[in-house]
C-alpha cells in the first residue's frame, strides 16, 4: 500500500502556494498593466509583502519591469507592465485534421503562424511540424520555448506521446526529437490539459480567481482537464482526465475512439452530435461548424441535434460535478459557439442530475479563447514552465 510522506507533502503544499501567489500576481500584472504594488495587494487580498516578494522575483528574471507612474502631487508612483516581446514561444496545436504552428509573446499575443493538414503518416508529420518550427525560429529568432499539444495521452515524466487514437500513433519521442533539431526546450501535453492551462494563464476574468476547476473540450472525441490547486492533474501516466470514456448509457448514436457506444464521447462528440443530424436528414456531408451555422438560422434538425448534445453534456458534467466538485466547469472546442443555443438544456440537465448529491451547482461557462483554445494551450505549456520554475522563493 502507498503511504503519504506527510513531511513532504507540507513541503509540497508551500510551494504550491507560492506558485499559485506567483500566477495570480502575473496574471494581474498582464491584464492590468501598469499596475501598483499597491494595486496589485489590494485587489488580490495578498499581503503587501508576499506581493513585494514576488514582484522582486519576476523582475529579477526579467518578466515584468518597472516604469515611472504619474504624480497626483506627491512622489509619481511605481507602475509594472509585462515584458511581453522580451522572449517569445512557439506553440504547436496537432489535431486530427489541421496543424497550427505559431510565435507568440509572453502574454500570449500571437505574432505570427500558419496551418497545414495533419499526415497520417508519423515521420512525414515530424518533418512537417520540424520545417514549420524551424522556419519561425529563423525568421523571429529569441524562442525560449516550445509548447506541443496532442489530440492523445502524454507521458508527463518521460515526454512521450504514448497513444494518439485517432491515426494510432504509439510511443512518439515527438518532444526529444524537436527539441535534437532545434536545440529549444520542449513542453508537451495532452490538447485538453494544454486547454485547462491555457484558461488559467489567459482566461476570462470569473475564472482567474478559481484554482479548482474542469475544462470540457469538445470535439471529434471528448476530453477533459483537470485543474486542480492552480495546476494540472495529472495521474499515473497523464492518464486522469478520461472522462470521454466514462459509461453514460447505451446506444450512442456513434462509437467512440475505442469501439464503445457506452462513452461520454459516443454521446457529446462533434461526431455524435453530426450523426444525430444525419438520422434526422438523412445523408448529408457538413461539418460541425455548418451545423451550428444551420442550427442558428433556425434549422430545426440542426437545433434538435445540438439540444440532445447538450443534454449529455449536462448529464456528464454533473457525474463529474458530483466526483470532483470543482469551483467550475469550463466548454471549449467548436461546441462553445453554440452556447446561446445550449446553455439553457445544458444546465437545467445539470442542476436536475445534481440535486440528488445536495452539492452546489458549479457555474458552467462556454470558453472564451476562441477558436484557439488548443493553440493557446500549447502556448501556455511554455508560458507556465517559464513563469512557474527556477524562481527563488
Ligand atoms: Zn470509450
Amino acid at each position: 500500500m502507498r503511504r503519504i510522506n506527510l513531511k513532504k507533502a507540507n513541503v509540497a503544499r508551500a510551494d504550491t502556494i507560492r506558485y499559485i501567489n506567483r500566477q495570480i500576481v502575473l496574471n494581474f500584472i498582464r491584464e492590468k498593466e501598469p499596475i501598483s504594488r499597491a494595486e496589485i495587494s489590494h485587489e488580490t487580498a495578498l499581503q503587501r509583502s508576499t506581493v513585494s516578494l514576488i514582484v522582486d522575483e519576476l523582475k529579477t528574471r526579467g518578466l515584468i519591469y518597472e516604469i515611472e507612474g504619474e504624480s497626483t502631487g506627491g512622489r509619481p508612483p511605481t507602475l509594472l507592465r509585462l515584458h511581453a516581446a522580451a522572449s517569445l514561444a512557439i506553440g504547436v496545436d496537432i489535431a486530427t485534421a489541421h496543424t497550427t504552428v505559431a510565435v507568440a509573446d509572453l502574454a500570449g499575443r500571437v505574432v505570427d503562424r500558419e496551418t497545414f493538414d495533419t499526415d497520417p503518416d508519423v515521420r512525414a508529420m515530424f518533418r512537417k511540424v520540424g520545417a514549420s518550427v524551424q522556419k519561425f525560429i529563423r525568421v523571429h529568432g529569441n524562442v525560449e520555448g516550445i509548447g506541443v499539444c496532442v489530440p492523445g495521452l502524454v507521458d508527463p515524466e518521460t515526454d512521450i506521446a504514448l497513444f494518439i487514437p485517432h491515426f494510432k500513433w504509439r510511443n512518439w519521442s515527438l518532444a526529444s526529437e524537436l527539441h535534437k533539431l532545434t536545440g529549444v526546450p520542449v513542453a508537451i501535453d495532452n490538447d485538453a490539459n494544454a486547454a485547462a492551462l491555457a484558461e488559467l494563464w489567459l482566461g476570462r476574468p470569473e475564472i482567474r480567481d478559481v484554482r479548482d476547476f474542469i475544462l470540457v473540450l469538445v470535439e471529434e472525441g471528448l476530453g477533459t482537464g483537470i485543474i486542480f490547486d492552480g495546476q494540472v492533474y495529472q495521474g499515473v501516466a497523464g492518464a486522469a482526465g478520461e472522462f470521454g470514456h466514462m459509461t453514460i448509457g447505451k446506444g450512442a448514436p456513434v462509437a467512440c475512439a475505442a469501439g464503445s457506444e457506452e462513452c461520454w464521447e459516443a454521446f457529446a462528440s462533434e461526431r455524435a452530435t453530426l450523426a444525430r443530424y444525419r438520422q434526422r436528414v438523412g445523408d448529408s456531408e457538413i461539418t460541425f461548424i455548418e451545423l451550428i451555422e444551420k442550427a442558428f438560422a433556425d434549422d430545426e434538425a440542426a437545433k434538435e441535434a445540438l439540444l440532445e448534445t447538450a443534454y449529455y453534456l449536462g448529464l456528464g458534467i454533473s457525474n463529474l460535478t458530483k466526483g470532483l466538485s470543482p469551483e467550475a466547469v469550463i466548454l471549449a472546442g467548436d461546441i462553445a459557439r453554440a452556447w446561446p443555443l445550449i446553455a439553457g438544456e445544458l444546465r437545467s440537465t445539470l442542476a436536475t442530475n445534481t440535486i440528488c448529491s445536495g452539492l452546489p451547482l458549479a457555474p458552467v461557462f462556454a470558453s472564451t479563447l476562441g477558436d484557439d483554445t488548443r493553440l493557446l494551450g500549447a502556448l501556455s505549456l511554455v508560458l507556465a514552465r517559464k513563469f512557474a520554475s527556477g524562481v527563488p522563493a
